[in-house]
């Protein structure tokens, strides 16, 4: 038997958790879909100001998105100099990856 709260493994003849006040459960259910969302990067940009543009597109397009510096460079202090050394990747969750690509790709249009 399984506690649903704390996944705990018990003897088949306990019903109860004692720890969270909760029966237990023959099988533990299949995880919070939530929870597996796969996140995979857009091409990497140059610039991290330009990230946070792009950024803020796929949130008003309601794409959940997080970017990730190349840490090596920023921590260096060149961040908020504009000079694109600085290398930015932005993680959307796969399910939105077409609709992110064409959002970032537009973007890079109107900045030529
Ligand atoms: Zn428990």
């Amino acid at each position: 038997m399984f506690c649903p709260e704390c996944k705990s493994e018990y003897k088949k003849d306990i019903l109860f958790c004692e720890d969270c006040n909760t029966s237990l459960v023959e099988k533990l259910p299949d995880e919070i879909p939530t929870e597996e969302v796969k996140w995979v990067p857009l091409e990497s940009i140059s610039g991290d100001i330009y990230a946070e543009m792009v950024k803020e597109s796929l949130e008003n397009a309601f794409i959940p998105c997080y970017i990730k510096t190349d840490f090596m460079i920023s921590a260096f202090g060149i961040r908020g100099s504009g000079i694109p050394i600085t290398k930015a990747k932005i993680y959307v969750p796969e399910e939105s990856f077409e609709e992110a690509s064409e959002i970032l790709y537009g973007m890079m249009e109107n900045d030529i």
